[in-house]
């Protein structure tokens, strides 16, 4: 194979257990919830085959591996009642439909063999001692040393069927917090049999499920250990530990070694948006040269440029990434093709996918409303206005997430399609979020966008207002004209101390020290870390293990150390009118992170309060019926927006196709993950 002139490591094959990968890209496990859905493995089937899938690029190839989501090997081991098993052989066929799809493209697939342990939401969990995860919802029995036999046997016996159901191997789930990391850890693990105690002792588990795979599967059936380098709690794991691991685990048979940073329980943000890209692609480096298998690194890697860059830093042989496949399934087709502009980046936001498993919920992604929907919406939707109907011409009027999403799609679909922007660039809520620390990845979304503008030929107005005027030469308009700041009634905005947020994240005005922000929702989190960040020059990789107290030697059991913070430029209050834990609407899987950050820096939390005033001396507020004021020199409105919705009615009354969409239609909870979905599915509706 001839080298690859821009990413030459990532286009490398690798032979591996008796398989050829064709480049260093493994698509990593996530589950998708398709798994437990009606029909599922037939979605589940498409899901993947478009990631395997070398598109018509001659000699590319999807993700050189694909690892499923995790399934369990028992009725125990299940994440949730209904999560999905491999036991028995009747459980083969719909397994079959995932594989053949992902070989008909060419494609790798191994299976995850998942055990909750502790962490399942069910009361039958088990685990290696009677003790209750601080995330988890039921106190697990301790397995009894027959129990702890059968559960390797289990594990076993779902590798063998995983074989049969023609997956090319098995990931056996490690790390995370898991079951076996359960066993591992003294944290967990408080047995006094052969199982417990000493090292030696707690790594039998794996070690013996590994090995006893490998005798039962063959040599040619890649074994990939999903390893715990990094746990991120106390009394985990220290760095000789992780070698003894790494070491009896290569012995043991295992054909590769793959990273896993911080268990579910960890108060460490390990793939969210705020974690650097390859933040933690130094703890795999550290492991390198100590195996001969190959190491596989990990976590917020969503870049081929960032991939190529780990590859030739020597930090592993080969990288997982599995949110941004779920992003753009053509990743690896557009960086072989020379096309890494065009790839849809994932923006870790979680909102789509984890989130929504969280809650129960079939993942999608934010930015690809296409995700784990392939069967529904095809990729290539038939042209606008086919079928002898004639052309129509389409105005969107407003290039945030909704409208960008809504004109693109029209223009992939061929359509005659004007974009109108009044402001002097597209991006709406999406340019503003991306000045938010940490949210830079947004800055993404407007380049994927802009480009798919470009490319279809839709005609991009920006620095126009659209009138109703305008709209005669136009068939149908679609309103994407998003939302403004709520001003609430007893906020003057003619003082020049009280602003709006979009004000403050645009850099029109400079805060004082002292700010109050009235408002705790998302944007009032997000205005808190934009105005309490400290400003430093460090390596934003250390200066984050400085922020979590994430030790870089990992001498210490878990890796963790005291957070060395940096002073906040101001001091800041955040307020809301509700009694109830400000925050309390944010994301699942990243409330906690903006709670934990603002709360960090010490801003001072104020719930139920009733505003009076802002004059000279400050903010008027009540509280618990009592009159206080605060000193400030700045108040920051983040109390929520309302909709932009001019020229709805005067285009309504000329019996004009109005379509409206995002937060023009609906300004309460609004998201971003709602408005492209619609814009999106109004797109492919005409
Ligand atoms: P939001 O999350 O609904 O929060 C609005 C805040 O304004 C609430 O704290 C509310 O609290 C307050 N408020 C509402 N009406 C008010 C009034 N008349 N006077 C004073 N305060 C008032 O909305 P948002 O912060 O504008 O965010 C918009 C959307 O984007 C939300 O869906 C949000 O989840 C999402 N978003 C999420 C994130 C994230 O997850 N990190 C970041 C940005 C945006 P009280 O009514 O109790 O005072
Ligand atoms: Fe990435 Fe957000 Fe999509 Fe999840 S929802 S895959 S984090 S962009």
């Amino acid at each position: 194979m001839p080298i690859h002139p821009q990413f030459p490591l990532t286009f490398t094959p690798l032979d591996v257990a008796g398989l050829t990968m064709r480049n260093r890209v493994i698509m990593g496990s996530m589950h998708t919830g398709l798994e437990e859905s009606k029909g599922g493995f037939d979605k589940l089937a498409a899901f993947y085959a478009e990631r395997a899938s070398g598109g018509d690029v001659p000699g590319s190839s999807g993700a050189g591996l694909i690892v499923t989501g995790g399934i369990s090997p028992n009725f125990r081991g299940r994440l949730g009642p209904h999560s999905t098993t491999l036991w028995r052989s009747g459980q083969i066929p719909k397994h079959r439909k995932v594989t053949d799809a992902v070989h008909n493209e060419g494609g790798l697939i191994a299976m995850q063999i998942l055990h909750a342990g502790r962490y399942a939401h069910h009361p039958f969990s088990v685990s290696s001692s009677p003790i209750q995860a601080p995330i988890g919802r039921f106190k697990p029995r301790a397995l009894s040393a027959r129990g702890v036999e059968r559960t390797i046997a289990h594990f076993v016996r779902a590798a063998r069927l995983a074989r049969e159901a023609g997956y090319d191997g098995v990931e056996v789930m490690g790390s995370e917090g898991y079951l076996i990391n359960q066993f591992l850890a003294t944290r967990t693990n408080h047995r006094s049999d052969a199982w417990g105690g000493p090292l030696d002792n707690r790594l039998r588990f794996p070690v013996e499920i590994v090995s006893r795979i490998r005798e039962q599967c063959g040599p040619d059936f890649a074994i990939i250990y999903r390893l715990s380098m990094l746990d991120l709690v106390d009394e985990g794991a220290c760095w000789d530990e992780v070698v003894t691991q790494a070491r009896a685990i290569e012995n043991a048979g295992a054909s590769i070694i793959n990273t896993g940073i911080g268990w579910h329980e960890a108060r460490i943000p390990t793939i969210a948006t705020m974690v650097p890209r390859a933040g933690f692609a130094w703890v795999t480096r550290r492991l390198m040269g100590t195996v001969a298998i190959p190491l596989v690194t990990t976590n917020r890697i969503n870049d081929p440029a960032v991939v190529e860059q780990v590859l030739s830093d020597g930090c592993a042989d080969l990288v997982s990434m599995a949110r941004p496949f779920l992003a753009d399934p053509e990743i690896m087709v557009k960086s072989f093709g020379g096309r890494s502009d065009e790839i849809n980046t994932c923006i870790a936001c979680n909102q789509a996918c984890l989130d929504r498993i969280f809650t129960g919920q079939v993942a999608g992604c934010l930015v690809n409303p296409r995700a784990a929907r392939e069967l529904e919406l095809p990729a290539v939707p038939a042209p606008v206005d086919v079928n002898g109907k004639s052309a129509r011409r389409f105005a969107v009027i407003g290039a945030g997430p909704a409208g960008l999403s809504c004109a693109s799609e029209l223009a992939r679909r061929g359509a005659d399609v004007h974009l109108f922007e009044a402001s002097p660039s597209i991006g709406g809520q999406f340019r503003l979020a991306q000045q938010v620390p940490g949210k830079e990845e947004f800055a993404h979304t407007l380049r994927y966008y802009s480009g798919l503008l470009k490319r279809h030929g839709a005609k991009v107005h920006v620095n126009r207002r659209f009138n109703a005027e305008d709209a005669k030469d136009f068939d149908v308009v679609i309103l994407s004209t998003g939302v403004k700041p709520r001003v609430p009634a007893w906020a003057d905005l003619s003082r020049s101390d009280i602003v709006t947020y979009d004000q403050v994240l645009r850099g029109e005005v400079e805060i004082g020290s002292r700010a109050a922000i009235i408002g705790s929702g998302g944007i009032g989190f997000d205005v808190a870390d934009f105005l309490s960040h400290p400003s430093s020059t460090a390596d934003p990789a250390v200066q984050f293990q400085k922020d979590w107290g994430v030790d870089p030697t990992v001498d210490t059991p878990g890796g963790l150390i005291k957070p060395e913070r940096l002073p906040p430029p101001r001091e800041l209050w955040m307020f809301q009118r509700k009694s109830t834990k400000p925050g309390a609407n944010l994301g699942k899987s990243t409330g906690w992170i903006h709670r934990a950050t603002v709360k960090k820096r010490g801003v001072t939390a104020v719930t139920g309060v009733t505003y009076v005033k802002l004059d000279d001396a400050g903010l008027h507020y009540e509280l618990g019926g009592e009159a206080h004021l605060l000193k400030v020199d700045h108040v920051v409105l983040c109390a929520g927006q309302v909709s932009v919705l001019d020229l709805a009615q005067e285009l309504q009354s000329k019996n004009q196709d109005v379509h409206i969409i995002g937060g023009a239609k609906a300004a309460r909870d609004l998201d971003a993950e709602r408005a492209i979905e619609e814009g999106y599915l109004l797109a492919r509706s005409f």
